[in-house]
């Protein structure tokens, strides 16, 4: 059995209870070294069989897996976030459902959650945003045209931009030819849940100055919007007025 699995944003103790089990019981763990945190390798049994798989290809891993499966063993493909956000997981599933090889997935805590957490922040804050664009700039990976940062920019949803910290020169100047005011507060959290975490707060138009600052040039996300601000509706679900399943408005205001 082959088991894809999210190893959480960084912090060893942020994978999920289940992912730590399959770990533990793993006989082949193909980890993505680049951002994987290698401190999770200590749940692994010592006749382990471990890969880094940033030195490998889509075949070396898949080649990896087929051998493990047809020597029946449990493997473990370790992936940073959750597998669901640029994991590239797909491509293995395929060849996987080619050979007849079954698999399933361990969700895990994306870096989209440990930054909000890094930031302290609430993404869908009511009366400024319900809604959260996760994206990133094209780079080798290009990006589909319908999906240009302006557009989304136009939105002024909260944003999140994956994969782009080299890039950020062009990101503010799309935010704002999309319609954001240069002023618009945004944030770079770096090795979001890592011991040498970094959350710089700027704006829109600062985002290159301040990643420069703050040495910040990868393995980060930049988050944009008025959810950073200190404008928003208090919630209608925890409001005393507001009658729900399971629980009837109060007359008496909030103390
Ligand atoms: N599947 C992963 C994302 C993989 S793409 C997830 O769910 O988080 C790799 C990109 O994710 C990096 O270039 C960076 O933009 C972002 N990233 C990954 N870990 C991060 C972290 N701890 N803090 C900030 N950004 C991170």
């Amino acid at each position: 059995m082959i088991n894809f699995v999210g190893a959480g944003p960084g912090a060893a103790d942020l994978i999920t209870v289940r992912g730590k089990e399959l770990l533990e019981q793993a006989d082949i763990i193909i980890y993505a070294g680049s951002l994987v945190n290698p401190e999770l390798l200590k749940y692994a049994k010592e006749s382990c069989e471990i890969y880094n798989s940033a030195s490998m290809t889509l075949e070396e891993v898949a080649e990896t897996m087929i051998r493990g499966e047809r020597e029946q063993k449990n493997i473990v493909r370790l992936h940073t976030g959750d597998p669901a956000i640029y994991g590239a997981i797909r491509e293995q599933m395929d060849i996987l459902d080619e050979h007849g090889i079954e698999y399933k997935v361990c969700p895990g805590v994306s870096s989209l959650f440990g930054t909000a957490a890094a930031l302290k922040a609430e993404y869908t804050l009511p009366d400024v945003s319900q809604s959260v664009i996760v994206t990133r700039m094209a780079g080798r990976t290009p990006v589909p045209e319908k999906e240009s940062i302006e557009s989304f920019a136009a939105h002024h949803a909260t944003m999140v931009v994956f994969l782009s910290t080299g890039m950020l020169g062009e990101l503010s100047k799309r935010l704002i030819d999309g319609g954001y005011e240069p002023e618009t507060p945004a944030a770079i959290v770096y090795k979001a849940t890592w011991q040498d975490e970094k959350v710089v707060r700027t704006t829109v138009k600062d985002l290159e100055k301040s990643a420069k600052e703050n040495n910040i040039t990868k393995t980060a996300l930049i988050t944009i919007g008025d959810f950073l601000g200190s404008k928003y509706d208090r919630s209608k679900l925890y409001d005393h007025s507001f009658s729900h399943e399971f629980r009837a408005a109060k007359e008496t205001e909030r103390s």
